[in-house]
């Protein structure tokens, strides 16, 4: 049976509170900043691990397959043309892109194997009721950090605006791997709601015992681990490890504001280069013309593509812009100690937490574009020098969110009220 630890401290507002009882169905949210605490499993106790080990071995079948096959085909004045995601990938290399074929990589192949190989790893021995295998709770720990950069849901929404995009110009077959991806994609989703991390991790570092807070000393400082989220005692003088699953823990990011703010400087210079250069470049009939962003959104929109012209202009235009001004408002609210809304600030900096993957669809609709249509003499598409700067927008945005550290917006509350 998982036992649930009665005493956590929230991940967004550290607050230290007791989860007296689990509610039948839904989640334990944070009493000030309503943050989910724990989620009921959808999947009994006893059966958790079965069940995700059955999962993570179809979704394993699934990518070698997706990664076989050709997701789309394209059918043009006698030639045809079908494009891997492997095949995406070296078509960048090829083209000296080498970071967005790296960052192609590791979002649509290299992060969902790891994801994979290392759960199948550690739920294997973990279900026939063999000791845990060796580092495991380092290898889980990389599974947690990569699941940030599996971007499969993304890619699918890419491929189906490139399938769109692409019907326009040619006929567009789907291939096996199309279908095998929409699976893979609702497996990996259905893994990360169903497994039971907090039973998982009793079973990989079984000796642990959670903290007595009435017989912690007055002043002891408390946080939770940031991988497994074990509520340990950190002291300020010197380094802590989490007792569970090993990782160096802080009682808040270190340099938090600092890493969060150049990276956000970076992000803000790249994001120029990136609306003004283009993401991608048409060769028709001799003559070479280069498509911003915003040419894209407007060309979709007055050809009559009016919904994904909307869904592009969201994902490539409104969510990096917005993604900057909140994470600015966040970094210059809490320099200046601001009281202002801290319940709605910690709401934004989930918001931007969510939304800032979806800025990659562009990225994989212009790597597409560009694998399928290279029919010399006709047409060939290229992907353009802004869509690098862009990538780069993307994982510095990305990165500047995981640097910043939410709970030191209610530490000034906190500061206030004593
Ligand atoms: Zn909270
Ligand atoms: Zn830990």
């Amino acid at each position: 049976m998982t036992q649930y630890i009665p005493v956590t401290m929230c991940h967004d507002c550290g607050l230290l509170q007791q989860i007296s009882h689990m509610p039948e169905d839904g989640a334990v949210q944070c009493c000030r900043c309503d943050a989910t605490l724990r989620k009921r499993q959808r999947v009994e106790p006893a059966k958790s691990i079965e069940h995700t080990l059955a999962l993570v071995i179809t979704a394993l079948v699934l990518l070698i397959i997706s990664n076989v096959y050709p997701i789309i085909q394209v059918e043009t004045e006698g030639h045809e043309i079908a494009a891997t995601l492997f095949g995406c990938v070296k078509y960048l290399f090829s083209n000296e892109m080498e970071f967005l074929a790296g960052l192609i990589f590791l979002t649509t192949i290299g992060a969902p194997l790891i994801q994979l190989t290392g759960l199948l790893y550690i739920l294997l021995p973990v279900n026939f009721n063999r000791m845990p295998p060796y580092y495991a709770p380092q290898i889980y720990h990389l599974v947690r950090i990569i699941t940030s950069w599996s971007m499969l849901e993304v890619l699918m929404l890419g491929i189906l605006v490139s399938v769109v995009k692409l019907s326009a110009m040619a006929t567009v077959v789907p291939s096996i791997a199309l279908w095998t991806l929409a699976l893979l994609m609702i497996f990996i989703a259905a893994i990360l709601s169903d497994l039971d991390t907090e039973m998982l991790w009793e079973k990989i570092s079984p000796r642990i015992r959670a903290v007595e807070l009435e017989k912690l000393k007055r002043g002891t400082q408390l946080t939770n681990c940031h991988n497994c989220h074990f509520l340990c005692t950190v002291s300020p003088a010197h380094e802590s490890c989490c007792p569970r699953c090993n990782v160096t823990i802080h009682f808040r990011k270190p340099d938090s504001l600092n890493r969060c703010t150049a990276l956000l400087i970076a992000a803000s210079v790249l994001y120029i280069p990136a609306n003004l250069l283009p993401v991608m470049v048409v060769t028709s009939f001799g003559k070479t013309e280069g498509d911003t962003i915003i040419n894209g959104v407007m060309y979709l929109a007055t050809s009559g593509d009016l919904p994904l012209a909307i869904i592009l202009f969201i994902a490539s235009i409104f969510v990096p812009t917005i993604k900057l001004i909140i994470l600015s408002l966040l970094l210059i609210t809490v320099h200046f100690k601001s009281e202002w809304r801290p319940r709605e600030r910690t709401y934004l900096y989930r918001l931007t937490e969510f939304i800032g993957r979806w800025s990659m669809v562009d990225i994989f609709v212009d790597t597409l574009m560009a694998a399928l249509i290279q029919i010399q003499g006709l047409m060939v598409i290229e992907v353009g020098v802004g869509a690098v700067a862009f990538g780069a927008v993307v994982v510095l945005t990305m990165l500047a969110a995981m640097a910043f550290d939410p709970r030191l917006i209610w530490d000034n509350m906190e500061k206030i009220n004593e």
